[in-house]
């Protein structure tokens, strides 16, 4: 059954970019905030030692000190409102059976994430919160597909969308997957095509399928144009979106040239919020200021003046009132446009530099080489407890370094076997299992690249076959 606060935040996130001015969008802005930050500091003791109630909502909000994944986690319990749970019961309950969406005690949805920073983090959100911002990403998603013209053609038949993200229940894009086929009903189908899968099932799968609509990780997306390119997948869908990662200028031709005319847009969100920001048809990315706070900021976390680029951003989401995220860090670097868009939205636009870690290539016979997109990777080392961070490096074609820094009181040694099953498994989808090598490494501690904070997860240093010699 379709929930009651999905559909309301549809339409209201629908209508108010229509129709409102940028200045209702800030006042409905500024309503939220003050309510989050009074409920955060009277239900979270964690936030209620950061907020001071004193001055405006804003005034108070840039008064609070910015927190980083590690921290949250270190304070996890004091992080939640109004229940009582540990970091160790949302990590057991985050590996959850595939198909189903990981929760807590049945009821809080527990997301998780190694970050832009590399460092594992779980996060919670209850239903209102869960379904506030799946109504947010479908109405700003679709915002020019949800038009009689589009919608009519889909009244006879279901609208079919699939989705190539992990198995991996605990990832948020999954997640969105598996809520919206338990409740799409009779206006459209949603399928999961898992990416850990072998890239020649993920084809036969579309092909059968035949989707309308695909939604993947930006690398993903990339390969299936390579794949219908060759010939291989022959599927016409007319809507395409990218989440997770962003596209690289290559990429993004690769996809729209192969699939015109299907329209391609890519969403900006993250597991801490899947509504930060959608694409418009005009190609700008707007934030969905009215759902959460976004500030660029420099390396002493001043906010950096209109049309400069932030070092860091500061994330505060002002729906989810049960897990409160509140000047979160993420290494993010954005920079807000001074332009307004001329495609009429009131939300304001940003341009944004992400994430950029490598698609690897391995290789299973002569000419005969594997793409692995680095969500699918990154989904490897989810299940594994007991690491602080961790960075691969394909030193050689065949070859996996994995460094990480382990909790404290961790055996090292159970994580690095850890490291290696999983790794294992997966490679064995691929029939690789006995061609690659895993060496997990424990290490004190893994620099950043010169830019500071940012840490490139996945690293390549043997680059891409060229293009005649992938088959897959
Ligand atoms: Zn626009």
């Amino acid at each position: 059954m379709t929930s009651r606060y999905f559909l309301t935040s549809l339409a209201e996130a629908l209508l108010r970019e229509r129709f409102a001015s940028p200045a209702t969008v800030q006042r409905v802005q500024q309503g939220r905030l003050k309510h989050l930050l009074q409920h955060a500091a009277r239900h979270s003791p964690f936030n209620g030692r950061r907020i001071q109630p004193a001055g405006s909502p804003l005034e108070q909000l840039q008064r609070i000190r910015p927190v980083d994944v590690r921290e949250m986690m270190d304070n996890f319990p004091d992080t939640v409102c109004g229940a009582e749970i540990t970091l160790t019961e949302a990590r057991a309950a985050a590996q959850s059976e595939p198909g189903k969406v990981a929760r807590v005690r049945d009821r809080w949805m527990v997301s998780q994430t190694s970050g832009t920073t590399g460092e594992p983090g779980y996060f919670l959100n209850d239903h209102r919160s869960v379904e506030i911002q799946r109504g947010v990403v479908f109405a700003r998603t679709f915002r020019d597909r949800l038009a009689w013209k589009h919608v009519r053609r889909f009244i006879r038949r279901r609208y079919r969308m699939a989705f190539v993200v992990t198995r991996l229940s605990g990832c948020i894009s999954t997640q969105t997957c598996l809520l919206g086929k338990q409740q799409s009903g009779r206006m459209a189908e949603i399928r999961l095509f898992p990416s850990e899968d072998p890239i020649a099932e993920i084809v036969r799968g579309l092909n059968e399928y035949q989707p309308d609509y695909v939604h993947g990780y930006a690398s993903m997306l990339e390969l299936l144009a390579y794949q219908a390119d060759d010939g291989a997948l022959k599927i016409r869908p007319e809507f395409i979106s990218s989440g997770s990662e962003g596209f690289s200028k290559a990429g993004r031709a690769a996809v729209e040239r192969v699939f015109a005319p299907a329209v391609v847009t890519s969403q900006y969100g993250s597991t801490e919020c899947s509504v930060l920001g959608n694409e418009c048809r005009a190609g700008q990315m707007h934030v969905n200021s009215d759902y959460v706070i976004l500030e660029g900021v420099d390396e002493n976390d001043q906010l950096v003046p209109l049309g400069v680029k932030s070092h860091q951003t500061l994330l505060t989401n002002l729906v989810n009132l049960f897990q409160p995220i509140i000047r979160f860090r993420l290494t993010d670097s954005i920079s807000w446009q001074t332009t307004p868009c001329p495609c009429g939205s009131p939300l304001p636009t940003i341009q944004l530099e992400g994430r950029s870690d490598e698609m690897l290539w391995l290789e299973r016979g002569p000419s005969d080489f594997v793409s692995c997109s680095p969500p699918s990777l990154q989904a490897q080392m989810y299940p594994v407890a007991g690491i602080r961070q961790w960075q691969l490096i394909q030193t050689q074609r065949n070859h996996l370094r994995i460094r990480f820094v382990k909790s404290p009181g961790v055996d090292g040694a159970t994580v690095a076997a850890d490291i290696r099953q999983n790794f294992r498994k997966y490679l064995d989808l691929e029939r690789l299992g006995t061609l690659v090598e895993v060496t997990p490494e424990e290490v004190d501690m893994i620099p950043r690249t010169a830019r500071g904070q940012k840490l490139k997860q996945i690293i390549s240093e043997v680059g891409a076959p060229p293009r005649k010699e992938r088959s897959s």
